[in-house]
């Protein structure tokens, strides 16, 4: 049989990622990074079959960096013409409350996504450009969106609710949504397929962002991000959950603007606020020589997890799985320790051997251990080749 592919692209505000992914094997045929796009030097890499391409060509606009992709392809492979892509996969960001699984984009589509610009004003306006550049220039394949709301789209009203004034509330759509969707659906089926059956599983998705999911019987019962991907865990750049009187104090003790504000949470903050990193290697390296600064920020991130961890425990009224995944969670062992440590009450012992392997997946608990604790390298690019061929069929 011919092989069928679908072309997964990320678009972001000045990259696009791009994957050529076999739904049913897997395999990535081809993947890629156009990044400093519209800046006067760009950043392109480009592998298939195990060579590298590279440039640092200026890419004006997004249009140009997909058309370098195709051309690229065209000259060192895989030749698109010959690869049977079925499908172009987006990835988007926020779908509100409009789409709880993958769609084909068609003009009312594309108008929804565009008008959950406010609701996602750091991700949504990049996949609009995404979409519009690889609908002219690759016309004649479906065009399907993936959520990274998608996946939390069913959770129940007590989770998904603020407290809040319900007419405010529904006026201007303000609820929980959740974010990493995508991953968290990826890797808990991975959980259940490995375990064999239904679980209560807790999936920690720790990496430049970060989320935690609660997921029961494959449905999401809850997740740290909210209306926006600030609420949670502590990230990178991001704050996580803070009193939003914080805001007001800022505004009013400080003048700081809400802009101002917006970029203190959400760029400025997290690791890189607390230890003047947003890269876990380095603030790991420094807390391990002995740095407090660098101790104290991952003393903040630790504690944090462990609240979830707890919490979600006892909304699932029990546990039977723990993963970590995405750079973080999947790479860093001695942070995988640290959560752990003190979870022995909820049935959860590691396997310090087991914990200190590479790669994935692995379960790093030990046989006895009630909770069984894995790391699963999340893969997001499939998980959307995935369901962007269950839609085309
Ligand atoms: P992601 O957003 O999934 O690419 O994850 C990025 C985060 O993963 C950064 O904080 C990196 O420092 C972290 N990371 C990547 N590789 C490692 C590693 N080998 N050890 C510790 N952290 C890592």
């Amino acid at each position: 049989m011919s092989r069928r592919t679908v072309l997964v692209l990320n678009t972001g505000s000045s990259s696009l990622k791009y994957q050529l992914v076999d739904p049913a094997t897997g395999e990535a045929l081809a993947t890629g990074l156009v990044e400093r796009i519209g800046e006067p030097t760009g950043a392109f890499k480009h592998t298939h079959d195990g060579e590298t391409v590279t440039s640092d060509d200026a890419v004006p606009d997004h249009g140009a960096a997909l058309a370098k992709v195709i051309a690229t392809c065209a000259e060192v492979g895989p030749n698109l013409a010959e690869a049977g892509i079925i499908a172009v996969g987006h990835r988007v960001v926020q779908g509100g409350k409009y789409f709880d699984s993958a769609t084909l984009v068609d003009e009312a589509v594309l108008a929804k996504i565009e008008e959950l610009i406010p609701l996602g004003p750091l991700h949504n306006p990049a996949a609009v450009t995404g979409l519009n550049v690889a609908r002219e220039l690759l016309p004649d394949v479906p065009h399907v969106v993936v959520f990274d709301t998608a996946f939390f789209q069913g959770l129940p009203d007590a989770a998904a609710t603020y407290a809040l004034d319900r007419e405010v509330a529904e006026k201007y759509e303000i609820r929980r949504y959740g974010a990493h969707g995508t991953s968290h659906q990826y890797v808990s089926e991975q959980v259940t397929q490995m375990m064999g059956r239904d679980v209560k599983q807790i999936v920690l998705h720790l990496g430049n962002g970060a989320s935690a999911s609660a997921v029961v019987n494959g449905h999401a019962v809850d997740t740290s991000m909210g209306l926006t991907p600030l609420e949670g865990l502590v990230m990178g750049t991001r704050t996580g959950d803070i009193d939003p009187a914080a805001v007001f104090h800022l505004a009013r003790v400080a003048g700081m603007s809400v802009e101002e504000i917006d970029t203190l949470f959400n760029k400025k903050s997290g690791l890189k606020g607390l230890a003047g990193d947003n890269d876990m290697r380095g603030v790991r390296e420094r807390a391990d020589s002995g740095d407090p600064v660098a101790r104290a920020a991952l003393d903040v991130y630790v504690h944090r997890l462990k609240k979830y961890v707890g919490a979600y425990a006892a909304i699932m009224g029990g546990l039977d799985a723990i993963t970590f995944t995405a750079g973080i969670g999947e790479n860093n062992g001695a942070l995988r320790a640290e959560v752990c440590e003190g979870l022995e009450f909820l049935g959860v012992r590691i396997d310090a051997e087991r914990n200190d392997s590479r790669g994935g997946p692995i379960q790093i608990s030990t046989d006895d251990s009630a909770v069984t604790v894995y790391v699963i390298p999340t893969n997001e690019e499939l998980e959307i080749a995935r369901q962007a061929a269950a839609l085309i069929g």
